[in-house]
């Protein structure tokens, strides 16, 4: 049996033919229920800029209004109007949630999340098991801590499609960043995702993704494999700065993005530490093998 490719692996022989790209400002039909739209914020951490999503057509739940760009929210409202009931966040970083208010005040929608948090004023925080009921649709929150404490992914039931906010993402891993993110929490969060019954993962950044399961397990592997490299390296220096560990492992990885690296780094050494595996505490500070 062939094994999977692990997520950075490049084979163009085998790959399927590219989606369509994603461009800002259009709507783009995704099922009968699903229109995205690109918010214009392209970049390092966002890749081709944030996914809003339109769910349902009579009435309509946005889940992540993204960035406060005019052009962006407008577009929004262009697309949904006043039958836009519902703005739903995955969670409160600045590329996801702070369109909520402007979005509300075009619309007369209610802002729903985990928590008020980095500037997000909620109408309702919403916890796991929580579900907006629609005529058309009913989409269920699942609590998703680890990339953040506070980050739920949604469930479209009717179409078994899970909106995945930064939690998983297309085209790249998720920064995992203490002490809001949490590695161990995130990989029973990927696990409880993976339980359930999916068709498809509409990610927050990203094409959508239509092998759900295989999707999770080559996250769920890399993860792992990670956190093998780490521990091995630890254990062959005997004691190690975040910074040199990160120098060996992402040698291969554009140098603008070795300070998110370190994060992510510090976040499986917590894990270890947890586990008895090394000791350290501080993201600059030394780590030893116990
Ligand atoms: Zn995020």
């Amino acid at each position: 049996m062939p094994r999977r490719k692990p997520p950075e692996a490049v084979d163009p022989g085998e790959e399927p033919p590219a989606p369509p790209p994603l461009v800002p400002g259009v709507a783009r039909a995704l099922s009968p229920l699903v229109r995205r739209i690109v918010a214009p914020n392209p970049g390092l951490m966002t890749g081709p800029g944030t996914n809003t999503y339109l769910v349902g057509i009579d009435e309509i739940a946005v889940i992540d209004p993204g960035p406060d760009a005019a052009e962006h929210l407008d577009a929004i409202a262009g697309c949904g109007g006043d039958r836009i009931r519902w703005i739903v966040c995955t969670h409160t970083h600045p590329d996801h949630s702070p369109g909520a208010a402007g979005l509300k005040a075009r619309t007369g929608a209610e802002v729903m999340a985990w928590d008020s948090r980095d500037g997000l004023e909620v109408d309702q925080k919403i916890k796991g098991g929580f579900r907006i009921e629609a005529t058309e649709f009913r989409l269920l929150a699942v609590h998703t801590p680890g990339h953040a404490s506070n980050h739920l992914c949604f469930l479209l039931e009717e179409e078994h499609m899970l909106f995945s906010g930064d939690h998983i993402m297309q085209g790249s891993t998720v920064v995992i960043s203490p002490p809001d993110g949490n590695m161990t929490q995130y990989l029973e969060s990927l696990a409880a995702v993976r339980a359930i019954r999916l068709r498809s993962i509409a990610p927050g950044h990203g094409h959508l993704i239509e092998d759900p399961k295989a999707a999770i397990d080559d996250y769920v592997a890399h993860r792992l494999a990670r956190e093998q490299q780490i521990l091995a390296l630890l254990v062959e220096a005997g004691t190690s700065k975040i910074d040199d560990l990160v120098e060996v492992i992402y040698v291969d990885v554009n140098r603008e993005l070795h300070p998110v690296a370190k994060r992510t780094v510090h976040a499986h050494l917590v894990k270890l530490a947890k586990e008895g595996k090394v000791k350290g505490r501080s993201v600059d500070g030394k780590w030893s093998a116990i």
